[in-house]
Order: structure tokens, then C-alpha cells, then sequence
């Protein structure tokens, strides 16, 4: 099988709740730009993955990727991977490129399969459990409203994206617990809103009201600042969301000690392939790889990997509105046909990119 054709095309979706967070900061746009990159090949097999970008997406298809795929063996990915990490050398992708074709060329190989992605990744199970991720909101009381209405679904663990003030955010870590009791997991994502003594105290509260995680309180430039925060905690930092290199970076963080739980995504950690690697490394060393943000890709990982807690899924507005739907007990399960089970129209894509390749 070879690589006959890329496409790429570059869509805006209206979107009615944007993703806030912190105090006063710039979240997502209501109007939100993606990318879907169509890999085909001389058998009729496809494969596709969607980019959360537009315009740079497709400028970096269209002038590097496009060309150096063309010819080659899709089943190939780690050829591949390791080419797209030539090209990252030269254009320094933004994070999410890196994983693109990696995605789409392990979809057209489970499509290939006639199996879910997850099945062909080594399978762990067909459904995993799920925590409620909070955007911003405006109140402590809003807060305990949403988790109230979070815990009717069905979600067993709430993880909150608050202000980034260490006084408020640990009253509300402590009004959260004692709203929802002791039996249910919560998690705390500082969305790098910190310096490393603001984290410190900031920690100190999250450990007295038993927070399961704490999660990247800060910028993900300074391991050692990290390996200091792990070191004065009880509470396991989760750290590595961000930062570039991969498993690279992410092998770093394990043997700094600058992490107590590693991300793991495939749309920041360059892709299934990528994301993988993270998940093993941190298998060896008898940690856990926790999956960072919701889409299909990322839910087979979830399925196709052992040492995740749980999958994110984002909760926005009041009521809650949820990224994706769980079952009553909090479980979320990838669509049961070959491949992510990423579906698309290409008649309007076609017509409806503001551009495309
Ligand atoms: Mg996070």
C-alpha cells in the first residue's frame, strides 16, 4: 500500500461555550478553527485525524508534510514518525503536529484491521471510567451546583480548572470536599497559574482535604523547579502536559523526580506512537500515565493502556454541558467500528473550508 494523496482541510465550528480559565485570561474563542487531514492510498484505504488549528495547519501540510508522505508506506509509522520528527527539527511544530499523521495512519491501520483502534493498540478494555472537568466558573457556590449535577450523571471524580489564586482556590478545594464527602476523587489542575512557592502552599491545602492529583501549578519549562515541588508534597504532582520532546522530555521528568504522574496525550505527545511510549516509560518505572483531554484518539489510548485512572472530559456552561456523554456509572466507551470512529463529510468539507489542500 502507498500514500497517494493528503488532504487537508481547514474548518471554523461555532461553538457555544468557551473554555475558560483562571482569572480574567484569554480562553478559547467561540468560534474555534480545526483541521482535518485526509491520508488516502492506492487501495481505498483512508485515515484521518482532526487538528485543533487552522490556518498554521495547513500552511505546514501544505509546504512540508504533504509532499514528504507521498510514496510512502502507510503501515510504516515509525519510519514516519521519525520522519515528521526531522521536519519538527526544522519547522519547531506546535505541539500538536508532531502526532497528526501518526493519528491518521494508525487510524487507516485499524480501519485496515477491520478493528477499533483500540484493539489493535494491545487492548486493555472496551470502556473506562470517566472524571468531569471543569472550566472556570464564577463562584464557590457554582461550583458545588455543577459538581451536584456532575455526580447525578454519573461521574465518580471531579477535576477543577479554578482561579489561580492560592487563598480562593484552596477555600474552594475545601468546600468541594466537604460538599461532595470523602469518597469521591478530586483532582485540581492549576493550568500553570503559579511560581514554585505559591505551589508549595498551594499543595500544602490540596493535601489536607486529599486531593488525588495536582496538576501542573506551573509553567513546564523548569524541571528542577518541579523535582522541589515533588519533593516538599505528599500529594502526587502531575506534571508533563505540556512540555515539548515527548518521551524524551517525559523519560526527564521520571528520573528527575519531578513528577509523581506523568501526562500522556496523543494529541500533545505525538500521537498514538508517541503517546504510547510516554505510557510504557512510565510503566516501568511503576507509574501511572494519565490521559490528557477528551476526542477518540485519546479515549482508545485510554482502553489501550493499563496505567490511566481515568478519561478527562471537559464540563462547560451552567447547566452542565459535557464534551461527552458517559453511561450511569461514570463509563465511556470508543465506538465499536474500524478505526477512531472519526466520521466526516467530505462533500461539505469540500465546501464549506475557509481553506484547504
Ligand atoms: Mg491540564
Amino acid at each position: 500500500m502507498k500514500i497517494t494523496d493528503v488532504k487537508a482541510y481547514a474548518i471554523r465550528t461555532e461553538f457555544r461555550y468557551p473554555f475558560v480559565w483562571r482569572k480574567g485570561l484569554p480562553g478559547s474563542d467561540t468560534v474555534q478553527e480545526s483541521t482535518v487531514l485526509r491520508i488516502m492510498t492506492d487501495e481505498g484505504m483512508e485515515g484521518v485525524c482532526t487538528i485543533p488549528r487552522g490556518q498554521i495547519a495547513i500552511d505546514l501540510i501544505g509546504r512540508r508534510i504533504k509532499d514528504m508522505l507521498l510514496g510512502e508506506d502507510p503501515f510504516l509509522k515509525e519510519r514516519i514518525w521519525h520522519l515528521m520528527l526531522e521536519l519538527d527539527r526544522i519547522e519547531e511544530f506546535p505541539i500538536y503536529m508532531l502526532g497528526a499523521v501518526d493519528i491518521a495512519l494508525w487510524d487507516l491501520t485499524a480501519k485496515a484491521s477491520g478493528l477499533p483502534l483500540y484493539r489493535i493498540l494491545g487492548g486493555h478494555t472496551n470502556k473506562v471510567s470517566a472524571y468531569a472537568s471543569t472550566v472556570t466558573y464564577d463562584t464557590i457556590d457554582q461550583y458545588l451546583r455543577i459538581a451536584d449535577q456532575c455526580l447525578a450523571r454519573g461521574y465518580k471524580a471531579i477535576k477543577l480548572h479554578a482561579w489561580g489564586d492560592v487563598e480562593a482556590d484552596a477555600k474552594l478545594a475545601k468546600a468541594l470536599r466537604k460538599h461532595v464527602g470523602e469518597h469521591i476523587d478530586l483532582m485540581y489542575d492549576g493550568s500553570a497559574g503559579f511560581d514554585l512557592q505559591q505551589s508549595i502552599r498551594l499543595g500544602k491545602h490540596l493535601e489536607e482535604v486529599g486531593f488525588l492529583w495536582y496538576e501542573e501549578p506551573m509553567r513546564e519549562f523548569n524541571i528542577n523547579n518541579y523535582r522541589k515541588l515533588c519533593r516538599e508534597l505528599t500529594i502526587p504532582v502531575l506534571s508533563a502536559e505540556t512540555s515539548d520532546g515527548c518521551h524524551y522530555n517525559a523519560a526527564d521528568f521520571i528520573v528527575q523526580e519531578a513528577a509523581d504522574l506523568i501526562r500522556t496525550s496523543t494529541h500533545y505527545k505525538g500521537g498514538i506512537t508517541g503517546a504510547l511510549r510516554i505510557a510504557h516509560l512510565a510503566d516501568a518505572f511503576g507509574m501511572k500515565a494519565e490521559i490528557h483531554g477528551g476526542g477518540l484518539p485519546n479515549l482508545h489510548l485510554a482502553c489501550a493502556i493499563p496505567n490511566n485512572t481515568a478519561f478527562e472530559i471537559l464540563v462547560y456552561a451552567e447547566p452542565a454541558v459535557y464534551a461527552h456523554e458517559v453511561d450511569q456509572d461514570g463509563c465511556i466507551a470508543p465506538p465499536d467500528v474500524p478505526g477512531t470512529g472519526e466520521q466526516y463529510d467530505w462533500n461539505e468539507l469540500e465546501q464549506h473550508a475557509f481553506l484547504k489542500i
